[in-house]
């Protein structure tokens, strides 16, 4: 095989892709799109007329750190207790609506912050409008929620089956429709249960749109393998930089969507809220307690927001390369270390120092940041060929 190794001069160094250039859209506090965070939102599993059960389990989200949560509203007695609900939790409330346009009518003489409706579910295009122009009254923006199992009927039989392009067709159409009404408070969402189908219909709707993306697997079933399958369909998309919003979908109570959200966003590095261990899966080379390490480690790390990268690896294999390379690392060996900070060796430590002596070094490159900042210095992390972190 010739290989022509002139493609690595062209190559960029910094694999970061910037973010899709989206419109800002406000939901309620919040803006979504343009360069705010990506946002994490989950819905409520519980009947939304039940109030008290509603509005416990939107403040165990909201503790989670959920910043929107969405409500289904299918018959008048939901959409009869919105305003109660939305009195009595602090994250933007969401109305979520299928099939029935009155519902939406209804739902939106509430102090909602935001409909969703599924434009293949709502009943056609004029219904689609009355919502359109209802919404644009109240000022308030709408979710565009195309999902692969309830496409037009007309698309899918175009298209074969619903495929990247029918889903985004039918987004379109919507957008066009809302568009031609004067409306530009959009989001849109193009979900389907199949990884490949949902990766390829956002790089499609990508290249053709700017109204920011929820992103998300639909009906990704029942976790651990829900999370992974989850990890597997959003990684391609907000590592291609597209998604304003997130929200996974798991089987059960909807706590855990928000952990999963937090984690997909920052092992993609689009939102780091937390320090990020390095450390190896361990192998007969170890040669202190890595597990112990890493597990005190996280345990006093807890809480931290620090976008630093520790790196804590169990041997010199590849230890110091590592730990260079991280802001904070060891390279251990037969139970004793050496630490870096930002690539200069700062100590030698023995096993039973290893875990203050790592925190101390992070409490040093933390004031050394917020120093290097105030004097308006480019800081090592800036500096780095690496993926920039996204904090926030
Ligand atoms: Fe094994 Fe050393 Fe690699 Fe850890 S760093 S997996 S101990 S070779």
């Amino acid at each position: 095989m010739n290989r022509d190794l002139s493609l690595l001069q062209t190559a960029p160094l910094n694999p970061a892709k910037p973010r899709h250039r989206t419109r800002e859209v406000a939901v309620g506090g919040l803006v979504i799109g343009g360069d705010n965070p990506i946002r994490v939102q989950s819905m409520t599993t519980s009947d939304t007329f039940n109030v008290a059960e509603t509005v416990a389990q939107i403040k165990r989200l909201e503790e989670a750190g959920c910043e929107l949560v969405r409500v289904t509203v299918p018959k008048p007695e939901d959409a009869a207790t919105l305003t109660q609900v939305r009195e009595q939790i602090g994250i933007p409330l969401i109305c979520d609506i299928h099939f029935d346009y009155k519902m939406a009518l209804m739902a939106l003489d509430h102090p909602v912050d935001k409909i969703r409706i599924n434009p293949g579910n709502i009943g056609g295009y004029d219904r689609f409008r009355q919502i359109i122009r209802k919404a644009k009254d109240r000022g308030l923006p709408m979710r565009i929620g195309v999902n692969a199992g309830s496409l037009e009927r007309e698309l899918v039989e175009k298209y074969g089956y619903p495929c990247p392009p029918a889903m985004v067709e039918s987004a379109i159409r919507y957008i066009e429709i809302a568009e031609a009404e004067g409306y530009h408070q959009m989001i849109v969402s193009l979900k389907s249960s199949d990884v490949p189908t949902v990766v390829e219909a956002y790089r499609l709707y990508a290249q053709l749109c700017d109204y920011p993306t929820h992103i998300g697997v639909t009906e990704a079933g029942k976790p651990p393998y829900a999370v992974t399958k989850s990890a597997a369909g959003l990684a391609p998309i907000l590592l291609d930089g597209i998604g304003d919003t997130i929200r996974i979908s798991l089987l059960g109570d909807p706590v855990p969507e928000i952990y999963a959200a937090f984690d997909i966003l920052q092992a993609t590095q689009r939102r780091v809220r937390r320090p990020e261990l390095i450390a190896c899966p361990t192998c007969g080379r170890l040669a202190i307690d890595l597990e112990d390490i890493i597990a005190k480690l996280e345990k006093r790390l807890e809480g931290r927001t620090t976008a630093i990268k520790i790196s804590v690896l169990g041997c010199v294999v590849n230890g110091p390369g590592e730990a260079k390379e991280a802001d904070i690392g060891i390279a251990a060996g037969n139970g004793k270390g050496v630490i870096f900070r930002n690539g200069e060796i700062v100590r030698h430590v023995v096993e039973a120092e290893m875990v203050d002596a790592l925190l101390e070094e992070v409490d040093t490159w933390e004031r050394d940041q917020i120093a290097a900042k105030a004097d308006g210095k480019v800081t090592r992390r800036d500096a780095r060929k690496q993926l920039p972190m996204v904090r926030g």
